[in-house]
C-alpha cells in the first residue's frame, strides 16, 4: 500500500557561507549575483542547469524582446555581446536575435570578472528558516545533499521555488482557473544551400496547412545572413512547475517541432535541416509570489508610476492561450514603472527577495513584465537590494529606495523620468 507521505531528516553539512545566496542563474539571478558582488559583496550563485542564461539558453529563446529601456546589465550584455544592435540613447528598443551557446559562454567568463561563486548542478531543494531569517538553504548537487548560508536570499527560480518553500504566499497563473501560458520548445533550423528530405518520426502530425499549426500561426526569425531560423511554433497546455505536467510536455513538445519542421521544410524553407532543439522546453509562466505590492493589468494599460520604481517597460501585453487554443492576446503597452515592492515578499521574511518572472503580479501584468531585459533589471536592483540591506543592517524590505536607485543609476542603470519626478 503506498503511504500518502513521510518524513525526512537528515544533518547536512554546511559547504559555504555567502553575504548574497542567489538560487536560479536566469536573467534575473545573474544579474541579481552581479548587482550585489559590484557592492563588495561575496555572492554564490546556485543553478539546477549546466548553464547560465535561464529560458534565455536553456530553453533556447534566443531572442531579446524590446521593452523600450535599454539600460543597466541587460545594455551591458547588448554592449559587449551584440554591439551593432547598442543604442545611443537608453529609452530605445530593441530586439535582437542572439546565439545562445555565446550567450552561455560570456556569463561563464562575466562571473569569473565578477567574482561571483557559481555552483551549477546544485538543485535548490528546501529552506531552512529560523524565525523571520532564512539561515540556510539545502541544495542537492553532484556530491549529494549539501547546505549554503547566506545573509540575504534572493530567489531567481523562475517558479519562487525558494520562497514558497519558506512558506511566502503564493499564486498560479490566471486568477479563476489557474491556467498558466502554455509551454513552448524553441529549435533551430540550418540552411544547408541544397534541398533536404523531409522527415516526419514516428508518432508526430502532419500539419497540412497554417490553421493546423499548434499556435495557428508561423512564427520564427532569420536576422542574420548565417542562415540560423529560429523556430517559436510549439505550444503544450501544461503548467512548468507541475511534475506530471512537465512529462507531457517534454514528449508533447518534442513530437511537435518535429512536425512544424517537417511542415517548414514543406513550405518555403525546402533547404534547412533541424540544427537543434532547445535542451528542455521552455517555461511562460507558473507561480507569482504575493508581495508588498502586486502589479496587475491596470498598471500596465495605464501606465502606473511609482516612487519606488525600479524597472520600466513597454513591452506588450502578449498572452498565448492558456487554454492552448490558437490564439495569443497581443495588446500595445506605452510604458509603466515596475515597483520594488513587487520583489518583497508579503510577511515575515527579514532576507528574502524574489526576482524574475515570479515576482508578485497577476496574470495579465506578468505576461508583460516577463521577457529578459525586463528580469535583468529586477534582478539587479534585488541584488543592490540585499547588498544595502546588510550594510544597513535593516530588513530587505526596508532598504532605503533613494539609496536603492541611487546605486542602481552607479551601475548604470536609468529610470526613465524619475529625475523630473523627485523634483
Ligand atoms: C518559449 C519562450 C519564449 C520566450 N520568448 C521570449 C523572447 O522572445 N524574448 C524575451 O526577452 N523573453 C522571452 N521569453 C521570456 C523569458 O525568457 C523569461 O520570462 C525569462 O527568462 C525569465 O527570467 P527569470 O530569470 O525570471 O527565470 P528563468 O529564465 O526561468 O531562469 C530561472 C533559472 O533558475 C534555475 N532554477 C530553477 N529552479 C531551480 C532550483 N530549484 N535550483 C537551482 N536553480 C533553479 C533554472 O534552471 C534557470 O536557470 C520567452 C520564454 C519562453 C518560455
Amino acid at each position: 500500500m503506498q503511504k500518502s507521505a513521510y518524513s525526512f531528516e537528515r544533518q547536512i553539512k554546511t559547504h559555504k557561507k555567502a553575504d548574497v545566496l542567489v538560487v536560479g542563474g536566469g536573467p534575473a539571478g545573474t544579474a541579481a549575483a552581479i548587482g550585489a558582488a559590484r557592492l563588495g559583496k561575496k555572492v554564490i550563485l546556485l543553478e539546477k542547469s549546466a548553464q547560465l542564461g535561464g529560458m534565455g539558453t536553456l530553453a533556447n529563446v534566443s531572442i531579446f524582446m524590446p521593452v523600450g529601456n535599454v539600460t543597466g546589465i541587460y545594455r551591458e550584455i547588448i554592449k559587449e555581446m551584440l554591439s551593432e544592435y547598442l543604442p545611443a540613447g537608453h529609452d530605445e528598443s530593441i530586439a535582437p536575435q542572439y546565439s545562445p551557446f555565446l550567450l552561455r559562454h560570456y556569463f561563464n567568463e562575466k562571473m569569473k570578472k565578477e567574482g561571483v561563486d557559481v555552483y551549477f548542478h546544485c538543485e535548490f531543494v528546501g529552506t531552512v528558516r529560523e524565525g523571520s531569517r532564512i539561515q540556510a538553504v539545502i541544495a542537492s548537487t553532484r556530491e549529494g545533499l549539501l547546505a549554503f548560508e547566506g545573509d540575504q536570499i534572493i530567489d531567481c527560480t523562475g517558479d519562487a521555488r525558494v520562497a514558497i518553500d519558506a512558506g511566502a504566499a503564493y499564486r498560479t497563473g490566471r486568477e479563476g482557473d489557474g491556467l498558466t501560458q502554455p509551454m513552448t520548445l524553441m529549435f533551430t533550423m540550418q540552411n544547408t544551400g541544397k534541398p533536404v528530405k523531409p522527415i516526419l518520426p514516428e508518432g508526430c502530425y502532419y500539419y497540412k496547412d497554417v490553421t493546423d499549426l499548434p499556435q495557428g500561426r508561423r512564427l520564427y526569425w532569420e536576422q542574420h545572413d548565417d542562415g540560423v531560423l529560429l523556430v517559436n511554433m510549439s505550444r503544450v497546455k501544461a503548467n512548468g512547475a507541475d511534475a506530471e505536467q512537465v512529462n507531457y510536455a517534454e514528449t508533447e513538445a518534442l513530437k511537435q517541432v518535429f512536425s512544424i519542421a517537417h511542415y517548414l521544410q514543406r513550405t518555403g524553407f525546402e533547404t534547412y535541416a533541424i540544427a537543434h532543439i532547445a535542451p528542455q522546453t521552455g517555461v511562460r509562466e507558473t507561480n507569482q509570489i504575493e508581495g508588498r505590492y502586486t502589479l496587475t493589468e491596470h498598471d500596465v494599460v495605464n501606465g502606473s508610476r511609482f516612487p519606488d520604481v525600479v524597472a520600466q517597460t513597454n513591452y506588450e501585453i502578449d498572452i498565448h492561450s492558456p487554454d492552448a487554443q490558437k490564439t495569443t492576446d497581443e495588446r500595445h503597452v506605452d510604458g509603466y514603472d515596475i515597483p520594488y515592492r513587487c520583489m518583497v515578499p508579503a510577511g515575515e521574511f527579514e532576507n528574502l527577495l524574489v526576482a524574475g518572472r515570479a515576482i508578485s503580479a497577476t496574470h495579465v501584468a506578468m505576461s508583460s513584465m516577463r521577457v529578459q531585459a525586463t528580469c535583468y533589471a529586477l534582478g539587479q536592483a534585488a541584488g543592490i537590494a540585499a547588498a544595502l540591506s546588510i550594510e544597513d543592517a535593516v530588513p530587505v524590505g526596508d532598504v532605503e529606495i533613494g539609496k536603492l536607485q541611487a546605486e542602481l543609476m552607479k551601475q548604470d542603470a536609468r529610470l526613465i523620468g524619475i529625475k523630473e519626478r523627485q523634483r
